[in-house]
């Protein structure tokens, strides 16, 4: 936790006054602290939170920031796990929570346009109304805001067969870091003019702009969705499984999987649920039209076959698919009872390296002596790794996490399918990006945001 940059200059906070008046003002340091945290657990107090209500008043408090210098963080519901949301060099904190208008529900051309402050479920409700949904469902819905979705590209299962944020936004109207007004993308699902700054800013993490309004494309609902859980002996049965799923012609909706030690977690929490040497686990869901259900289910079957399959249990009944999906839904929010400190990280390989990537982690557990739990998005080769231990233990936690980092290059993947960099992984963004790269994308952020004033010390590392 640090105390930075506390004070604001009376000139600045008088400025601020004038666009937010009072009430949308908070100086006091009670108040200030809790804008302060994400949910990486980093805390640091900004000078003053600001609640702006409209895209006019975002541009005046950038127009403020960019005058006396003052870093700006724009904070959606501060969900996020790389520290991104944290005002780490103090500041000014935009807070969207004061801009949740859904502007239109428009079925016709399959489209939302919402402010940034409307949470995820806000969304996927009023959609719902019209038969349609948003495809990016991360677990924390109910309380992140889509702002927050687009500026870390978020997803969940269903970025599977729908796509992440990124896949799913047509256009976009922000602030950038100069005080500009600007509007990207289209209000069509087709368009090819210009360069498309709307993917550029989708994932910045808050660095280039601040998003005013997001213009999201709208999926319809499928009639019925069918959830199966399949439990398996071993971990590499489970992940050969999840090979075969993805080489042929039905895509599910879901593919999640579990190693060893989440389903131990999962037994701790639920017994009796799982067959007796339940080794891995996988959540698999398929969706369409009613009629073309049992087809799916039996391709889908087929795909995975007996090589140590221990159950395959499929519903299409809500509530029991909810039973079936609550042990998976549990594991995050139960990682933190077991230990205290716990290094969330979201790597992704190619799919046919999770077994490569299962026994890379199981090794370095023994090298590091460090407790691995690993679940997630598998259809996508995107597995949350998580890192778990005591205070006591964080050099060793570190030296493992570096290493999981460049098994994960080694295997062609990412550092992070879905939770960013923030401050959390930024001295491991150069293992992945090369120098020339990082100039470029250095070079962007300063036409986008020349005073360096937006999220200062996220995402991209300091030059060598
Ligand atoms: C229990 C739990 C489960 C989670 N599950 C998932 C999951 O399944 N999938 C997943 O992808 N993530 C998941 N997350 C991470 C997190 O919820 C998402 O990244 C979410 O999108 C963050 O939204 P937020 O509103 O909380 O953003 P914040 O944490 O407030 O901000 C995140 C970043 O977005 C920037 N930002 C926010 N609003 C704007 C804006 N209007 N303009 C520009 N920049 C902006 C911030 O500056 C910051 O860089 C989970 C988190 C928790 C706590």
């Amino acid at each position: 936790m640090s105390e930075t940059a506390d004070a604001l200059p009376a000139d600045a906070a008088g400025a601020l006054r004038q666009v937010l008046g009072e009430d949308r003002l908070l100086l006091d340091p009670a108040d200030r602290w809790t804008y302060g945290y994400d949910n990486s657990r980093g805390q640091s107090l900004p000078a003053a939170v600001t609640m702006p209500q409209d895209a006019d008043e975002v541009a005046s408090i950038v127009e403020v920031c960019r005058r006396f210098r003052l870093p700006l963080t724009t904070r959606g519901r501060g969900t996020g796990t790389a520290g991104a949301a944290v005002p780490s060099e103090g500041g000014i904190v935009l807070s969207t929570e004061r801009m949740d208008r859904i502007v239109k529900i428009d079925p016709a051309n399959r489209l939302a346009v919402v402010q940034p402050g409307v949470t995820n479920t806000a969304l996927q409700t009023a959609a719902g109304a019209h038969g349609f949904f948003w495809p990016p469902d991360p677990t924390s819905a109910d309380y992140c805001s889509v702002g927050g979705n687009l500026a870390c590209n978020a997803a969940g299962p269903r970025a599977l067969k729908y796509g992440t944020a990124r896949e799913n936004t047509l256009g976009l109207e922000a602030v950038t870091g100069a005080g500009k007004r600007i509007r990207t993308g289209t209000s069509t699902t087709k368009g090819v003019v210009g360069l498309d700054l709307t993917r550029l800013i989708v994932g910045s993490e808050g660095m280039l702009a601040v998003i005013t309004e997001a213009t999201v494309k709208l999926t319809p609902l499928p009639e019925r969705i069918a959830t199966v859980r399949a439990a398996f002996t071993d971990i590499g049965a489970a992940a050969r499984a999840v090979s075969r799923i993805m080489a042929q012609p039905v895509v599910p909706r879901a593919l999640e999987f579990m190693d060893s030690s989440a389903v131990a977690l999962v037994r701790e929490r639920t017994p009796g649920g799982l067959p007796a040497g339940t080794g891995s686990m996988l959540m698999i869901e398929a969706d369409g039209l009613a009629d073309h259900l049992p087809g799916s289910l039996a391709a889908l079957a087929a795909a995975v076959g007996n090589d140590g399959l221990l159950e395959w249990r499929a519903t299409t009944d809500p509530s029991e698919a909810k039973a079936l999906w609550a042990a998976r839904k549990a594991l995050s929010p139960a990682l933190r009872s077991i230990a205290p400190v716990k290094v969330n990280e979201d790597v992704v390989v190619p799919v046919s390296e999770i077994p490569a990537l299962a026994a890379a982690l199981e090794a370095l557990a023994d090298r590091h002596r460090v407790r691995i739990v690993s679940f997630g998005h598998a259809g996508n080769g995107n597995i949350h790794v998580n890192l778990l231990g005591t205070p006591a233990d964080r050099p060793r936690l570190e030296a493992c996490l570096e290493d999981v980092f460049r098994e994960v290059l080694a295997l062609k993947g990412t550092l992070s399918g879905e939770h960013g960099i923030g401050t959390e992984k930024r001295r491991f963004v150069s293992l992945e990006i090369g120098a020339e790269e990082l100039a470029l994308m250095r070079a962007v952020k300063s036409v986008f945001d020349p005073d360096g004033i937006l999220n200062p010390g996220k995402g991209l590392p300091e030059p060598a």
